[in-house]
């Protein structure tokens, strides 16, 4: 999207830009469930589902999708379960369209890097690096639905809005695929935790962090898992800090006493939603 400037006596250097972002907020707001507030979306859940499926393909394609029977069960196992309890959430709230063009995908990459990640629509990845922390079955549940969290959340296209806006100058995300397809990309990549191999990962705000361990914990006991598992994996987690090299999760994941003091209180809400598995 390009405007032709037209100068007149009263313009002032920025005001044509403040203008286009303030019309774009206006029309470009959209809800978290669960949490309500309202957020940043400038590009269409269409786009983003799109290139989601094109990047997860490529990321794929150029990594080694592990064989190990066992693990890969698991894996897709909790990702599944945690599926099911996201679908049975927004059908109780009558908000099953905004899952409608979801193709959920769980798949385990060989890699050292202590990392896991969820791109809109679903698709998830977990690395081996982190599977030592979550141990078992409840802790990957853990990463799992916080990652997933962050995917329902539509934190990744809030980010990559505010980031379209300050790199590439509130150039659209389909022109950029266009204009610049290597910037996109590694922009993309660093957004969802994907760009170790890539470049910077991309921190989340302690707001988006609050929010998926809100979430991620609801989603979590839903699928039949005892949401006090997320305290002691996040203790787990700040024990690895001290290590020499600190897990790529842990460069968009901070972990620290505030956390765990936050995740206490939530529990009693999150427990309301368990449900004994099947
Ligand atoms: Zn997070």
């Amino acid at each position: 999207m390009r405007r032709t400037p037209q100068h007149t006596p009263a313009d002032t250097t920025g005001v044509p830009g403040l203008v286009l972002l303030l019309a774009l907020f206006a029309a470009a707001c959209s809800s978290v469930p669960i949490t309500g507030r309202s957020q940043l979306s400038l590009i269409p859940a269409s786009t983003m589902l799109a290139t989601s499926v094109q990047q997860y393909g490529e990321f794929l394609k150029s990594s080694t999708v592990s064989t190990d029977a066992r693990k890969v069960a698991l894996v897709r196992k909790v990702g599944t379960g945690i599926q099911g309890a996201v679908e049975r959430y927004f059908r109780e709230k009558n908000m099953s369209d905004r899952l409608k063009d979801y193709q959920w995908e769980f798949n385990l990459v060989e890699s050292e890097d202590v990392n896991a990640w969820c791109m809109p629509g679903g698709k998830v990845v977990v690395y081996t690096g982190i599977l030592p922390v979550t141990r078992d079955e409840a802790g990957l549940a853990v990463v799992m639905g916080h990652e997933i969290a962050h995917a329902i959340a539509e934190h990744g296209s809030e980010r990559m809005s505010q980031e379209l806006l300050t790199q590439l100058g509130g150039i659209g995300l389909a022109a950029a695929l266009e204009s610049e397809p290597q910037k996109t990309r590694d922009l993309w990549m660093s957004v969802y935790g994907a760009g170790a191999t890539f470049g910077a990962l991309l921190p989340f705000s302690r707001l988006h962090e609050s929010e998926a361990d809100r979430l991620g914990l609801i989603f979590m006991a839903m699928a039949g898992y005892n949401p006090q598992e997320a305290v002691t994996f996040w203790q787990r987690m700040a024990a690895q800090k001290g290590g020499q090299s600190p897990p790529e999760f842990l460069s968009t994941h901070p972990s620290d006493e505030t956390r765990i003091a936050d995740l206490q209180k939530l529990l009693p809400e999150a427990r309301t939603y368990y449900r004994k598995p099947s």
